[in-house]
């Protein structure tokens, strides 16, 4: 495996983080805090990410709701998340929070407006 580099997205400092192969795992460098040195980690074994996107709303007084989901999901997931999320149509009114699928894509995870669409 050869060295990897990643910018960690934990804040908007950017650390530039670098992690050498070893027999171990990896020896990860130039994180700031803790929470880089995790993101490097999942990132490396299991990289996940959270989806944002619009659902199709009827009946309201916008065509479209954002949305997101409720935690990350599995990366190599989303190609199939965003395939539910463009199938999916749910009718007005819709409120901020409102879970409008409780498992997108199988993946467990609930995807969620936010955004408020009154009724047309
Ligand atoms: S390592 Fe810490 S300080 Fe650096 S970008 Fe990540 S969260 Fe921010």
């Amino acid at each position: 495996m050869e060295k990897r580099m990643l910018t960690c997205i934990g804040c908007p400092l950017g650390c530039s983080l670098t992690a050498v192969p070893t027999a171990e795992g990896f020896d990860i460098s130039g994180y700031t805090c803790k929470r880089g040195l995790e993101y490097a980690k999942k990132e490396l074994t299991r990289p996940e990410r959270t989806v944002t996107s619009t659902v199709r709303v009827s009946g309201g007084k916008a065509n479209v709701v954002s949305v997101r989901t409720a935690t990350d999901v599995p990366k190599d997931a989303i190609f199939q998340v965003m395939e539910a999320i463009n199938a999916l149509v749910v009718p007005a009114p819709v409120k901020i929070g409102d879970v409008l699928c409780e498992d997108i894509a199988g993946t467990g995870v609930a995807l969620t407006a936010t955004k408020d669409v009154a009724k047309a």
